[in-house]
């Protein structure tokens, strides 16, 4: 009887399986998804003798037991050399999962097909996975994993996701995601900073195969849809199917030319990872694209550094933690009084770049200090702690209400806000204690000086 194990062993080796499209149209694919996934420590084997995986959608028009055949073939041979099959391309997957899952439940399919391998020497037993980037990326190699080898953050960076129909499709044969409401991607495109935005046409397949039955212009309008969305929401897409990436990158670039409006980069998901993990552009082939990444890679750029300095001012990872109860904003007692005043906007506003615009505002020299925020807050945030970090840096800039700037020049002079009232005499108060403000001058010219 044939042996089909259910549990399979655990590797960091994999066989590559690129199929056709990547090695050639988009060598850059394999260029970055060798890159990372070596980085990350796994060790990647060619498939020597493989073909086509076959693309479903011309190959299982010639008839089913072709399909089945073809798709048998490549994975005995993985099989042979011992090691779970690692697919970047969405249709690959699909089509090697589909069989390899046919082949274990259906003893007639195997039979008949293995008795057409047996001609060539090859036999499928079904001991290896087939597994999608994705899946090893998120199921196998781990977030916690690939979070070690960052370098630097996606923070502030709005990525829509493009899972493509068939990465997670059909689910009677593909279970490492929900085929409807998939989130493992997100998850990935989250752990390097970006947010992964929610869109209305997140789950609208590319169009890509209606280009094999000539529809050119079918094609054209679905991959528009999505493109004129994103274009309004969207820093990048991320995706992992080189036939999406050609829906979206090759045809925005002929749609472009025409006129059409439109701006949405276009990442491989391992190019993502790789810059975030440190490597250039030039080594992950990037210039390759047909859309230009340079306008979101120099955002990218200054998003970075201004979140560098904003980090200075407040803990950005803590926003995150907000459960926007509103609590901060509905007992302010300057809110109360002064609806204009709101400390979430004002957060807001820091995370969309305006520091020095904030810095600038009245707003910052209104909080006072009460520590309702602080108490009330289940995170304990606390905005007057980030206001008086503005504070901070707006003094030192020389910036800030007249009264306030007076009283801290009448505090470096004096070491005190106010000279003695003469009505202490008229109470008969003895004289007050001299004010040590030389004294307190000298350390505090001592703190400048240790501070240039
Ligand atoms: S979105 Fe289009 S090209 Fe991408 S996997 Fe689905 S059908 Fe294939
Ligand atoms: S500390 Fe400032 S921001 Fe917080 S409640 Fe008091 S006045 Fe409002
Ligand atoms: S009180 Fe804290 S958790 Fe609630 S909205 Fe304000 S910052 Fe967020």
């Amino acid at each position: 009887m044939v042996n089909f194990p259910d549990k399979r062993k655990k590797m960091v080796e994999y066989t590559l399986f690129l199929g056709c499209i990547i090695p050639a149209r988009f060598p850059f694919m394999e260029k970055s998804t060798r890159l990372v996934l070596s980085r990350l420590g796994c060790i990647l084997h060619d498939l020597e003798g493989a073909t086509c995986c076959p693309t479903k959608s011309i190959i299982k028009p010639i008839g089913d037991l072709a399909w089945y055949v073809t798709a048998a073939r490549n994975l005995a041979l993985a099989e042979k050399a011992g090691h779970d099959l690692l697919v970047p391309c969405n249709g690959c997957y699909s089509t090697l999962k589909s069989v390899e899952v046919k082949m274990r439940v259906n003893p007639g399919i195997r039979k008949e097909v293995n008795a057409l391998l047996a001609c060539a020497g090859l036999e499928y037993r079904g001991t290896i996975g087939v597994k999608h980037l994705v899946e090893v990326l998120h199921d196998e190699l781990g977030i916690p994993k690939i979070k070690q080898h960052l370098t630097k953050s996606f923070e502030g960076i709005r990525i829509a996701s493009h899972y493509g129909c068939h990465m997670l499709r059909p689910s009677s044969s593909i279970f490492f995601d929900d085929p409807n409401k998939p989130k493992k991607f997100d998850a990935l495109i989250e752990a390097l900073g970006a947010k992964s935005i929610d869109y209305e046409t997140k789950m609208l397949c590319c169009g890509g195969n209606l280009n094999t039955s000539d529809e050119p212009e079918e094609a054209t309008a679905l991959a528009r849809m999505k493109l004129n969305e994103l274009t309004k929401k969207a820093d990048a897409m991320a995706l992992t199917c080189p036939s999406c990436f050609m829906q979206y990158d090759s045809r925005q670039y002929l749609m472009k030319k025409t006129g059409e409006k439109l701006n949405v980069p276009i990442l491989f998901y391992p190019e993502l990872l790789g810059l975030a993990m440190g490597f250039s552009t030039q080594e992950l082939g990037m210039e390759m694209h047909r859309i230009d990444a340079a306008e979101f890679l120099s955002k990218w750029d200054s998003k970075y550094e201004y979140l560098k300095t904003l980090k200075d001012v407040f803990d950005v990872g803590s926003v995150r933690k907000c459960y926007e109860c509103g609590a901060c904003v509905n007992e302010c007692p300057v809110v109360k009084i002064n609806p204009d005043f709101n400390p979430n906007v004002i957060i807001g506003r820091l995370l969309s770049g305006e520091l020095e615009a904030v810095i600038d505002s009245h707003d910052i020299w209104q909080c006072v200090d009460c520590y309702t925020c602080y108490e009330l807050c289940p995170q304990k945030m606390g905005m007057n702690k980030i206001f008086d970090k503005l504070k901070h840096i707006a003094i030192e800039k020389g910036k800030g209400p007249k009264s306030f700037t007076a009283s801290i020049e009448m505090f470096k002079k004096e070491g005190r806000l106010g000279e003695p009232s003469s009505v202490r005499k008229k109470l008969k108060l003895a004289e007050p204690p001299k004010s040590g403000g030389e004294e307190l001058k000298k350390l505090l010219d001592h703190i400048n000086t240790k501070g240039e």
